[in-house]
C-alpha cells in the first residue's frame, strides 16, 4: 500500500498537458488559456466622463459653494457614443452622461448632484456649480487602464466571467486554449443494470457512471460513458482496449479481492500497473496505470469510494492535464464535534458538514454513516474530514484539516 500523497505525486508526474484548439469565447470559460491575449485598442478608449453631469474647466469652479454657486452657460449636450461638436471655453459648461467623450477645453466633470440646472440644463441654458472640482476628477483618461498592445490576459491564465469580458472588450472572439480532457468511463458488475430499468433480484442500478460523469464536468473533463463491462476478463478487456480513443480512463469496481475483480489482471496484460492499493479510507483498492500512453485509473466500486477515489486522483490528473496551475482543492482548518477513532495504518477521508461558529472559526460536524456505500452522506457534506495516517485518535476539540466541495482550487 502507498500513501495517498505518493500516489497523488505518481499520478501527476506523468501528465501530458493537451493539445490547444481555437474555440469561441464563452466556450473557453473555465479553461486556461495558451498564448497571451493582447488588447488592439487603449482602454478607455478616449477621455470620457465617469458620471452624469457637466463638463467643466476645473479653474472655472474652484470657489463654487451652495450658498454662492458659480453660474456657468451650457454649450452642448453630449451622450454616449456621440462626439462632441464644439470645445468648453471659459465660463462654459457641457451637460455630460456617463461614457460620453469628454469636450476639449474641459478638465473634470461636475456630479449632477452638485448642480442646479436652469430649465433643463440643456443647450441654452445655465447651470448654478454648488461645488468646486479637481481637475481630472470624474474623468477616464484614454489608455487609463490597458494600452494597445498591453498583454491583458496571460497564456496559463484561467478565463473566469470577468476574463471572457476583457477579452470580448478588445475583441478576441475566439481563443486558444487547452482541450477539455476526454475521460472515458466503465463501470464493471454483473449486477449493473441501466438507470432506466427497474433492478432485479440481486441487482441494482448503475449510479457511479453518472456521478462519475458529473464529476468529470466538474472538473473540466468532456466524459464518454462506455457502458458496462460484465465482470468477465474478455468483456474488461474489449472496453479497456479503448483507452486509447481517449485522455484518461477510469472505471468503477472490480478491483478488489473477490473473485469476479478482474480489473487488475486486465490492466497488467494490456498495459502498466503501477499501484493498485493506497493506504487510505474509504475506497483503499486503486488500481492506477497506463494502458497504451492513456493514464487509468481503475477506481473502487462503492459509489462513495469511487467519488473519493477521482477527487484525490483523477480531478488534480484532469485539471493538470488542462493546463491549470492549482490542482487541489482548498483545504481549511476546523474543530471536530466528535470524538473520531481510526486505524493508525490509513489515512481517513471522512464525509463532514462545516459550518462557521459566531466568532467566524470553523467547526465540522460528520454528515452521517460513514459506510461507503451510502451516497447520501457523500450528498449532505461540504468537505472531506483529513486524519492522517499514523493517528489514531481525535478527541471532540481537535482542529482537523477540511478539504472543501464548495470552493474550486483557484482559491486554495
Ligand atoms: P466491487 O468493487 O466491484 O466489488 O463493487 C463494490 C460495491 O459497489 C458492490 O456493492 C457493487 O454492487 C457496487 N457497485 C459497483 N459498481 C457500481 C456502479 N456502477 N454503480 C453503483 N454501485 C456499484
Ligand atoms: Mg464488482
Amino acid at each position: 500500500m502507498i500513501s495517498v500523497r505518493e500516489a497523488q505525486e505518481r499520478v501527476l508526474e506523468g501528465a501530458a498537458l493537451m493539445p490547444v484548439e481555437r474555440v469561441a469565447l464563452l466556450e473557453a470559460l473555465g479553461r486556461v488559456l495558451a498564448e497571451d491575449i493582447t488588447s488592439d485598442i487603449d482602454i478607455a478608449p478616449f477621455d470620457n466622463s465617469a458620471m452624469d453631469g457637466y463638463a467643466v474647466r476645473a479653474g472655472d469652479v474652484a470657489g463654487a459653494t451652495t450658498a454662492s454657486p458659480i453660474v456657468l452657460s451650457v454649450v452642448e449636450h453630449i451622450r454616449a457614443g456621440v462626439a462632441p461638436s464644439r470645445a468648453v471655453g471659459t465660463g462654459e459648461a457641457a451637460r455630460i452622461m456617463t461614457g460620453a467623450p469628454m469636450p476639449e477645453g474641459a478638465d473634470a466633470v461636475v456630479m449632477v448632484e452638485r448642480t442646479q440646472p436652469s430649465a433643463h440644463g440643456g443647450e441654452g441654458d445655465t447651470v448654478a456649480i454648488l461645488a468646486p472640482v479637481a481637475c481630472g476628477e470624474n474623468v477616464r483618461y484614454k489608455g487609463e487602464e490597458v494600452r494597445r498592445g498591453d498583454v491583458i490576459l496571460a497564456a496559463g491564465e484561467r478565463l473566469g466571467s470577468p476574463g471572457v469580458g476583457l477579452a470580448a472588450s478588445v475583441g478576441s472572439s475566439a481563443v486558444a486554449v487547452y482541450r477539455r480532457p476526454r475521460v472515458a468511463i466503465v463501470s464493471t458488475g454483473d449486477e449493473l443494470v441501466d438507470i432506466d430499468e427497474m433492478p432485479g433480484p440481486g441487482q441494482i442500478r448503475n449510479a457511479n457512471s453518472f456521478s462519475l460523469a458529473a464529476a468529470v464536468l466538474q472538473a473540466g473533463g468532456e466524459p464518454h460513458v462506455l457502458g458496462i463491462a460484465r465482470d468477465s476478463a474478455e468483456q474488461t478487456r474489449a472496453l479497456l482496449e479503448r483507452a486509447a480513443e481517449f485522455d484518461v480512463m477510469i472505471s468503477s469496481g472490480g478491483v478488489s479481492m473477490g473473485d469476479f475483480d478482474v480489473v487488475k489482471r486486465v490492466l497488467g496484460e494490456l498495459g502498466e500497473l503501477t499501484f493498485w492499493k493506497i493506504a487510505m479510507r474509504p475506497g483503499a483498492p486503486n488500481a492506477f496505470g497506463k494502458i497504451g500512453g492513456t493514464p487509468f485509473f481503475g477506481l473502487p466500486g462503492n459509489p462513495t469510494s469511487a467519488m473519493v477515489g477521482f477527487e484525490l486522483f483523477v480531478r488534480p490528473l484532469v485539471r493538470k492535464m488542462a493546463g491549470h496551475a492549482a490542482l487541489m482543492r482548498p483545504t481549511v482548518t476546523a474543530t471536530l464535534k466528535h470524538d473520531i477513532a481510526k486505524m493508525a495504518e490509513r489515512h481517513f477521508f471522512l464525509r463532514g458538514r462545516l459550518h462557521k461558529e459566531p466568532d467566524g472559526s470553523y467547526a465540522v460536524a460528520l454528515a452521517g454513516s460513514q459506510s461507503s456505500a451510502l451516497l447520501t452522506t457523500l450528498h449532505r457534506s461540504n468537505c472531506l474530514v483529513s486524519l492522517p495516517q499514523g493517528e489514531t485518535t481525535f478527541p471532540a476539540g481537535t482542529v482537523v484539516t477540511c478539504i472543501r466541495f464548495d470552493a474550486d482550487e483557484d482559491f486554495a
